[in-house]
């Protein structure tokens, strides 16, 4: 069997192009578009890179966009006054501060001074008890497992009464796709397992998954033979494991694996996601989808 492939890439064009239809039809009859200010704080290249990603969406999606950069040195009081700045200011629907921080920020109280109405990375502890109570009291769900409960509902994939078994409890992925899946909801109602280091016969786990979501980051743990004939893979897993030079730029690139070994988990899963081009697209693109969703709060649309 080849597995049916579920492409970030494409899912998360079909979505970006629904957000942009809602932006215009909401600026049309309200006047107002969603704003996204982001913080990053430093030079680290990776930070840099991914800011400018989430700048880029924002833009071509219509939103008012801030990128409010701060120097290394800034210290956490400064900080957390430019935090208050933007919670107070009505046309900010979404704050977002890139991590990591440099070690003089206390990181913890930055992160939980951002107005949990406008926090869309959805890390706030309010928010955090919000997806735990789901229903109506959900506000932002975190948002590459918010792309991951996409995928499988995109793909079509039967979630109610399905075994799903979740590698991983991080608090950025593993416990709240655990936690959505469970939900007496749409795209959840699954009977939910989670799986982490002390976990005994993680095989005979991974075996009886219908939906088996791997968020390790331990390049090919999932052994081929763990996994069940037909079932839907999403591997979160981005692991650099060497490096090669782009076909396209002529510049050296990191080589990219995911935490099940593809090439052949593809011919006994019924679909599965690659890396790259699987989970990553997703994760900004829930972001985006987040904002929009704050300033539909604002406007008494959601
Ligand atoms: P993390 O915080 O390091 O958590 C990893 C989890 O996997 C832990 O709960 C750990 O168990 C468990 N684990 C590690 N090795 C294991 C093993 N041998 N057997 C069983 N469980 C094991 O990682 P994370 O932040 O969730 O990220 C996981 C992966 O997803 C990484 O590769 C990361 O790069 C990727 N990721 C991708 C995206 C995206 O594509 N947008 C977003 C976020 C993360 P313990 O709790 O027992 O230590």
């Amino acid at each position: 069997m080849t597995a049916k492939l579920i492409k970030g890439t494409e899912i998360r064009e079909e979505i970006l192009s629904e957000i942009e239809k809602e932006v215009k039809k909401i600026k049309e009859e309200h006047g107002k578009v969603p704003g996204l200010v982001t913080i990053l704080v430093g030079e680290n290249p990776a930070s840099i890179s991914y800011v400018t990603l989430k700048v880029k969406t924002a833009n071509r999606l219509g939103f008012k966009e801030i990128q409010d950069n701060q120097s290394e040195d800034i210290s956490t009081e400064d900080l957390l006054a430019l935090i208050d700045k933007y919670n107070k200011d009505d046309s900010i629907h979404g704050i977002l501060v890139q991590l990591p921080l440099p070690k003089q920020i206390d990181e913890k109280k930055v992160l939980n001074a951002i107005d949990p109405d406008k926090d869309v990375d959805g890390f706030h502890p309010v928010n955090v008890g919000r997806l735990m109570i789901g229903g109506a009291e959900v506000r932002f769900p975190p948002c590459t497992p918010a792309g991951i409960q996409e995928m499988i509902v995109r793909a079509g994939v039967e979630t109610s009464g399905a075994e799903v078994v979740v590698v991983g409890r991080s608090n950025i992925v593993g416990k709240p796709i655990a936690n959505m899946m469970l939900q007496k909801a749409d795209g959840a109602n699954s009977t939910v397992t989670v799986i982490h280091t002390r976990t005994k016969d993680m095989a005979a786990h991974c075996k009886r998954a219908d939906i088996l979501i791997v968020a390790a980051g331990v390049p090919g743990l999932v052994k081929p033979e763990w996994i069940k004939p037909g079932a839907c893979v999403i591997d979160v897993g981005v692991n650099r494991v060497g490096e090669k030079i782009s076909e396209k730029t002529g510049k050296k690139i990191a080589i990219l694996k995911g935490d099940v070994d593809f090439d052949e988990a593809k011919e006994i899963a019924g679909s599965i996601t690659p890396v790259p081009g699987g989970v990553g697209p997703m994760t900004i693109t829930m972001l985006m989808k987040n904002t929009l969703k704050s300033l539909k709060f604002t406007l008494g649309l959601a």
